[in-house]
């Protein structure tokens, strides 16, 4: 999970600087020196660590924060604020102030090219563009078959010419996209497994028949350091214009995420926390660095829930909880909409707090999600809405159906009269609350 060991190594520091009330230099200057190898732990570039560290410390043993009454709080502030200026301070958006904006995804194979292509596509759709794909990774025939089943995912077209000339592919696209009225154009450009001349001229000359509003190299957060590098010598030969680091969802440490974009000036605009293609997240260094700090994300959070709620089901809910007829078939579609903002890992890691006591055991199973969804889907329409006439032999036949067993269904039909019976609960406590609220 996304900086998992380095969150909690941090978290453990700030505990013990908590627990000390009133902070001596010499206090903040131990647990800088904790902070300052958990980040080299992390991987996070060395003089990258040594600048930041002096800069904290310097704010952290002026008087503001010695003579305050909350001197760990202070401290753990300072660092939220350096770690987010790390990463950019603010969110570094897209240029799409062209009439159709060419954004050119570079990057080594396995970096995560075409798959982004895909889920920067959906993305931007979501928003209101009409994005037109394109297959420049001639040299691998796969490459382009690749695409298209991503294409076909995420409902976009995608522009092939086969194994022609890339600069021409890019070209022939921009012209398609102009006659179909795409406002869009991401074109997937070749990999290779090294940084290498000739994968660079092609690109160079690609973005000279294009002239691209955005350079976004692709890179593998997990690789770290390497990553950095990798940014670093496309930067000198083709000026990106910023970043998408893939692969933060696997990278316990963080080490690329914290230090690229000090290292290579260029900012990260994406980051991919997913292998599904909704799993692409517009980057906010204030947003990351809470993340990182343990804090949660709430912002992300919310904006997730009603990117991807439906409001209309939600006040059809809203009514059922209200007239207290919330069936299992409502029990269903809830499900369906927690599981439509992502993983229950990622959604809990967004919360404050969430991911310390994570850390200490809780067991977040997915896979119990979908159980009780297969479990519901076994069972007929009349089931679904008066969950009591379903006896032994009917839980039977719904554990053999989704290929459960009888437990399993019992646990969720257990869980169910549970939730009604806290609805219940809960809605007559409002009834009587407004009752008493009319007598006084
Ligand atoms: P390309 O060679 O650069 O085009 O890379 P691909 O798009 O084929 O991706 C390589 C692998 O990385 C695939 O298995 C993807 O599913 C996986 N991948 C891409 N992005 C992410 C991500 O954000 N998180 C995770 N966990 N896997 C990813």
């Amino acid at each position: 999970m996304a900086f998992e060991s380095l969150t909690q190594k941090l978290n453990d520091i700030f505990k013990k600087l908590r627990g000390k009330g009133k902070l001596s230099e010499a206090d903040v200057k131990q647990a800088m020196k904790e902070v300052r190898l958990a980040l080299l732990e992390a991987d996070v570039n060395f003089k990258v660590v040594k600048d930041l560290i002096s800069k904290i410390t310097e704010r952290a043993i002026g008087q503001e924060v010695m003579e305050s009454l909350t001197p760990a709080q202070q401290v753990i502030k300072i660092v939220n604020e350096e770690l987010t200026s790390l990463m950019g301070s603010t969110q570094s958006k897209v240029d799409f102030s062209k009439e159709i904006t060419i954004i050119m995804l570079v990057g080594l194979q396995g970096s995560g090219k075409t798959t982004t292509a895909g889920k920067l596509g959906k993305l931007l759709s979501k928003n209101g563009k009409k994005p037109l794909l394109v297959a420049a990774d001639i040299y691998r025939p796969a490459a382009i078959t690749q695409l298209k089943i991503v294409g076909e995912k995420v409902g976009l077209p995608v522009f092939t010419m086969g194994q022609q000339d890339p600069v021409d592919i890019s070209k022939a696209s921009v012209d398609y996209a102009k006659k179909h009225n795409h406002d869009v154009v991401i074109i997937d450009t070749a990999g290779r497994l090294h940084v290498d001349d000739d994968l660079m001229n092609e690109l160079v000359n690609i973005s000279h028949a294009v002239d691209p509003s955005e350079i976004l190299l692709v890179v593998d957060s997990m690789t770290g350091q390497d990553a950095v590098n990798v940014a670093e010598e496309f930067n000198n030969r083709l000026q990106l214009t910023g970043l998408i680091l893939t692969k933060l969802d696997g990278d316990s440490r963080g080490g690329a995420a914290l230090s690229v974009k000090a290292v290579t000036g260029c900012p990260i605009k994406y980051v991919g926390m997913g292998e599904k293609l909704d799993d692409l997240e517009i980057f906010h260094p204030e947003r990351m660095a809470s993340r990182i700090l343990g804090m949660g994300d709430v912002l992300t959070l919310i904006e997730k829930a009603t990117a991807d709620f439906d409001l209309k089901k939600a006040q059809e809910l809203e009514d059922k909880l209200k007239t207290q007829s919330f069936d299992l078939n409502d029990f269903k579609d809830q499900l369906s909409q927690v599981k439509k903002m992502g993983s229950l890992d990622q959604i809990l890691n967004m919360i404050p707090g969430f991911s310390q006591q994570k850390l200490k055991g809780v067991e977040i199973d997915d896979k119990e999600l979908s159980r009780v969804e297969a479990i519901i889907n076994s069972m007929t329409l009349e089931e679904r809405s008066n969950p009591s006439i379903i006896n032994g032999s009917r839980r039977k036949r719904i554990a053999a159906g989704s290929g459960t067993a009888i437990q399993d269904v019992n646990r969720l039909l257990k869980q169910y009269a549970q939730t009604k019976k806290m609805i219940k609960q809960f809605a007559g406590s409002d009834k009587s609350r407004k009752r008493s609220k009319q007598k006084l």
